[in-house]
């Protein structure tokens, strides 16, 4: 044995008793407390943040009455928000836009017949009267810092879903969000979707860093969207259980009920039965972490 072989060997940890296994086993985590935001009231008996969890789950975009089935699914495997997108922020003019009005008409009825709540991205104030019968809004990460828009959401009735810019600093974030507070809103959930890199085998880089840090330095909720963040299926429940074990208070993920023909977002849209393993290794951590 060499000598750094022998000083490792030393090091190595001692062999536990069966006992003492099991113990290690059931440990709880003495120092997480993911509970430092504050509570959100969202309407129909659903909560965020401070202790309540929610997923929010459904396609990139709607593309027609497919959204009625993918709506029964995962409120079968929990989920109480189904997200949809009707007027699409697309990079290239000629990719699909979305179906607008008609598209937020058809989540609106698909979500309320399952008694989930719906959400939706609205992309300018002029926008705000089709969005009656959506409980949530969404304000993309193109327009985290269109203060307008934040000012006039501040004035909306409704809880809004604030995704973080792909180059907006967390402090950025926070006075995006703090627009939409001081116009009288206060009911507002920040998002992580990903920030721009130089890395290129993820669409952005997840900085997962920013749950713990927006928690340290507000009390917004915050969810984890791992679908944007990386832009790559497989690589969506690895990230969604990182944000649990960061202490999120939610998660945002694409699904699709066939992800190769998916008209936006298809790389990153889990198939609902990955959906519903996810949900399950989710409502999994959740519990290991709750005490
Ligand atoms: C979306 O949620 O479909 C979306 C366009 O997200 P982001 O604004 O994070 O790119
Ligand atoms: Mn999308």
């Amino acid at each position: 044995m060499t000598e750094i072989n022998q000083k490792y060997s030393e090091c190595e940890a001692p062999a536990l008793s069966h006992s003492e296994e099991d113990s290690r086993v059931n440990t709880t985590l003495k120092s997480f407390n993911p509970y430092t935001s504050r509570a959100i009231d969202l309407g129909n008996g659903q909560f965020i943040g401070g202790g309540h969890f929610q997923a929010i789950a459904g396609p990139c975009s709607i593309e027609g009455d497919h959204i009625f089935e993918i709506a029964s699914h995962l409120k079968s495997c929990g989920v109480s928000i189904l997200r949809g997108g009707a007027f699409k922020p697309r990079t290239n003019p000629n990719s699909f836009q979305g179906l607008g009005k008609e598209g937020l008409e058809m989540l609106a009825c698909a979500g309320h017949q399952n008694d989930m709540l719906v959400i939706s991205e609205i992309m300018t104030e002029s926008d705000i009267d089709l969005y009656d019968d959506i409980d949530i809004l969404q304000v993309g990460a193109r327009n985290c810092q269109n203060y307008s828009l934040l000012k006039a959401l501040g004035k909306v009735d409704k809880p809004i879903l604030l995704k973080r810019g792909m180059a907006t600093t967390i402090e950025e974030l926070i006075s995006c969000a703090s627009y939409i507070t001081q116009a009288g809103n206060d009911r507002v959930i920040l998002c992580e979707r990903g920030i721009r890199t130089f890395e290129t085998m993820t669409r952005n880089t997840f900085d997962v860093s920013s749950i713990a840090a927006l928690h340290h330095a507000s009390d917004f909720p915050v969810v984890a969207d791992p679908s944007h963040a990386t832009g790559v299926s497989d690589f969506v429940a690895p990230c969604s259980l990182a944000a649990v074990a960061c202490g999120a208070d939610g998660f945002l993920v694409e699904v699709h009920e066939n992800p190769e023909v998916a008209l936006s977002d298809k790389e990153q849209a889990l198939t609902p039965s990955e959906f519903e393993n996810l949900m399950h290794d989710v409502m999994a951590m959740r519990n290991f972490l709750t005490y």
